[in-house]
């Protein structure tokens, strides 16, 4: 009998021809990161046979890749990663306490995700955030600036911790470009806060507000919306305490479904005058089915709202918050010769952040697993544990990414290849790829765009690295 072959990648897959609203087409070669303008004379009537006659030109040039990336690397060896993360980590997150005064439906506590245990009542005990504070302070000589972020559960439920990190972390690291920066959903931001807030410019603190959804998904513990009590806080600290507002309130929002962004736009400005600093999605993967529902997004307001054109249309601050980053990412991106391998852009466990559990043991982060502890304050890193995972996760992209044309722009993250046991997965889930590569072809297409109509908002997004 004979044996089935798996197909080979065909030559043109690591090429993405597209298309733009001014019907320009373009191609986006994933070997090296180029995006080429395609000659008019290459233009037919459909994407398909123009996409044909543009890797016929490239085959003909000797551009069309012959062969996938040359395997996937970290930038790293595993010995560099280890010394790396004994003097560089620029992070130290804590988890304050595991209590909240909200119900979040879509909250990674929540109950509603595989990976993670709900809440509990348990705070992190001061010897554990001075112990904490006392092995980053180890971990870091060679960071330049340096933050501590607080998180939760809800940080101002425990307001003498957080200021007793903050006064011991200040002491402990005197001298170093330090800053503080902690989570909250809004509810006991009230004047004393403020007033915390006001005497501590170099904290500043994140609040979720999530606009006309708010209410739908982010309930007191009675059930109620929580929007109106948070509201109520921030219009008493933009009336009385500008600094504060201006310098040290950041807003962060999530949206079920791009869609949204419409409804959340509207709610900005005409409610706070601002934009959230950062838009991101609620996460799908490990969801029950209540997840899935509030991502079905029936809330959604209008289904034929295009964020993309939108944000083309206004430059919208609101916009910028969610494709901002998509463009920086894009223009300041490294290009490649196109034999240099893949490489894995993927986050590694502690090289971007320390996160300690309320006990004192080392996780990824405070959305990923749980169950996947790193070390702990008493024995330090679990040096077999990390080798293990840098093993397994390399083999893992090296096999699944080495024929993705998205592979260089991928913002595959290290808690997207786990299971809910904390364990590595033998594949990248087929869903986070079509997300990935659908959101990789929407910003390239976004990107063209800007660079064709408005190459002065293209320089916009220089940045200095
Ligand atoms: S406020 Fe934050 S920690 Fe509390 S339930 Fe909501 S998402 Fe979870
Ligand atoms: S989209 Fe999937 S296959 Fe492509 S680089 Fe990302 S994780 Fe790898």
């Amino acid at each position: 009998m004979m044996k089935k072959m798996k197909k080979p990648a065909h030559k043109s897959d690591m090429v993405k021809v597209f298309a733009v609203s001014s019907d320009k087409v373009y191609a986006y070669d994933g070997r090296t990161g180029r995006i080429m303008a395609v000659s008019d004379s290459l233009v037919r009537p459909t994407l398909e046979e123009t996409k044909q006659a543009v890797y016929a030109y490239l085959r003909e040039k000797h551009h069309l890749p012959d062969k996938p990336l040359a395997g996937v690397i970290w930038e790293h060896s595993f010995e560099e990663y280890m010394a790396y993360i004994k003097t560089h980590i620029p992070t130290l997150l804590l988890q304050l306490t595991c209590r909240c005064n909200l119900d979040c439906d879509y909250c990674v506590y929540s109950g509603n995700y595989a990976h993670m245990m709900p809440h509990a009542n348990a705070d992190m005990p001061f010897d554990t955030i001075r112990r904490s504070i006392d092995f980053f302070a180890q971990h870091n000589a060679d960071s330049g600036q340096i933050m501590v972020d607080l998180y939760g559960g809800e940080v101002l439920m425990c307001m003498e911790r957080l200021q007793y990190a903050v006064t011991y972390a200040r002491e402990r690291m005197k001298g170093r470009q330090l800053s503080f920066r902690f989570t909250s959903n809004g509810v006991l931001l009230g004047r004393d806060a403020a007033q915390w807030l006001k005497k501590n410019p170099d904290v500043r603190v994140n609040v979720t507000l999530n606009g006309p959804f708010h209410d739908l998904h982010r309930k007191m513990l009675s059930g109620q919306g929580s929007l109106e009590r948070i509201m109520t806080n921030l219009r008493m600290i933009r009336a009385e305490f500008p600094e504060v507002w201006e310098n040290q309130i950041r807003f962060l929002s999530n949206i079920a479904r791009p869609e949204n962004l419409q409804a959340l736009a509207e709610f900005f400005h005409s409610e706070l005058q601002r934009a959230p600093d950062i838009v991101t999605h609620i996460r799908q993967q490990d969801g029950n089915e209540k997840i899935d529902a509030i991502l079905r997004g029936e809330e959604t307001q209008d289904r034929r709202f295009d964020p993309g054109r939108a944000y083309l249309a206004s430059f919208d601050p609101v916009l910028e918050g969610y494709f901002g980053n998509r463009m920086r990412a894009i223009h300041n991106r490294i290009l490649y010769r196109k034999n240099d391998p893949g490489i894995i852009g993927s986050c590694f466990p502690i090289m971007d952040k320390l996160f300690v559990h309320y006990d004192g043991q080392f996780g990824l982060c405070e959305t990923a697993c749980d169950k996947l502890i790193l070390g702990d304050l008493d024995n330090g890193f679990d040096e077999e544990k990390l080798r293990e995972l840098y093993e397994r996760s390399r083999e893992l992209y090296n096999r699944t990414c080495a024929n993705c044309w998205a592979q260089r722009r991928c913002t595959v993250c290290f808690k997207d290849i786990l299971k809910p046991d904390g364990s590595v997965m033998d594949s990248v889930p087929e869903s986070f790829c079509r997300a990935s590569k659908a959101d990789t072809l929407q910003s390239l297409r976004i990107y063209a765009e800007i660079a064709e109509r408005y190459p002065e908002k293209q320089e916009e997004f220089t940045t200095n690295g």
